[in-house]
């Protein structure tokens, strides 16, 4: 998976319904990725006087949109229902699968932690992102803060505290997932 930064997109300006890229275009078309982008922008700016955060995300393959994501938190009452985790969400159930090999995510802003983990264990080949974590920042958004937090030692952490306690059965729950031999690995 590759994270890529398209500050072209910014200025890009689109109509709603975005014209996939031509067959034979590369998968990293710098044209393509603009405007595929600017339409996570847009969906972005629209949850906004929809009364949602100002997040949007759309996953495509092939030059296709698969799902798109918008930021409803505050509406479904789930802090996790960030903009990439919707669109990964809708994707899979479009696609009929949990891993989204081969396809592409774009987001109107930088991934914060938890976004950027959806997006790897989703298997996405490549994210692509506009705002980065300091215009979240600006807006109100922790993501800086965050990415500030995991690089410090657990123990300084001023807000959640997060402790190990070691049980005997600590393990147990991998114990039987490997001796599971009809397990689904993912
Ligand atoms: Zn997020």
């Amino acid at each position: 998976m590759s994270i890529v930064a398209d500050p072209a997109a910014r200025a890009a300006r689109v109509g709603r319904h975005v014209a996939a890229p031509p067959a034979a275009a590369s998968p990293h078309d710098p044209a393509a990725d603009a405007r595929w982008l600017a339409r996570a922008v847009e969906l972005a700016t629209a949850n906004v006087h929809d009364g949602g955060g100002p997040f949007g995300a759309v996953v495509v393959a092939d030059g296709v949109e698969v799902a798109v994501g918008q930021n409803r938190v505050t509406r479904d009452l789930d802090p996790t229902a960030h903009a990439e985790v919707q669109a990964i969400r809708a994707a899979c159930r479009a696609a009929d699968t949990f891993a989204l090999d081969g396809m592409t995510l774009y987001t109107s802003c930088e991934p914060c932690p938890l976004c950027l983990a959806a997006c790897l264990w989703a298997r996405l080949d490549r994210v692509v992102f506009s705002a980065d974590r300091h215009d979240a920042s600006r807006g109100g958004f922790d993501d800086t803060a965050f990415y500030e937090l995991f690089a410090r030692d657990r123990a300084t952490w001023d807000r959640t505290r997060v402790h190990e306690l070691r049980l005997p059965q600590s393990t147990d729950p991998f114990d039987a997932w490997l001796r599971h031999t009809s397990r689904t690995a993912y």
